[in-house]
């Protein structure tokens, strides 16, 4: 297969509209307590995004509430202490770094 063939698919990939790939779904995430935490962990942080690198903390974007400890790597899903808001560029960064340090300690095969 040509990889021009890949070409269109990246493209629609908008990622100020769409999430990363979709990671095996953890339940939690569709639960009302996961949807309160994730409601108080956002408006706490008075629509700046809380990660240190940002960019541009203030501007204002939407949050996503982020677990500092992801739950697959044993993080408490909802203590509020394992919470930070992230702007969509924050959190893809944050994503992308988690992932590739997972898979760099995943066995081959
Ligand atoms: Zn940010």
């Amino acid at each position: 297969m040509a990889l021009r063939n890949l070409g269109p698919r990246v493209a629609i990939a908008d990622t100020r509209i769409a999430r990363p790939p979709a990671k095996e779904v953890n339940p939690h995430y569709t639960t009302p307590e996961h949807r309160a935490w994730r409601a108080v962990v956002v408006a706490r942080a008075g629509g700046r995004c809380q990660d240190p690198a940002c960019a541009s903390p203030a501007r204002g974007a939407r949050l996503y509430a982020d677990h500092v400890i992801e739950l697959r790597d044993g993080g408490d899903a909802l203590d509020l202490a394992n919470g930070m808001a992230r702007c969509a560029a924050c959190h893809a960064r944050k994503t992308l770094a988690e992932r590739a340090r997972r898979m760099a300690y995943l066995p081959k095969g």
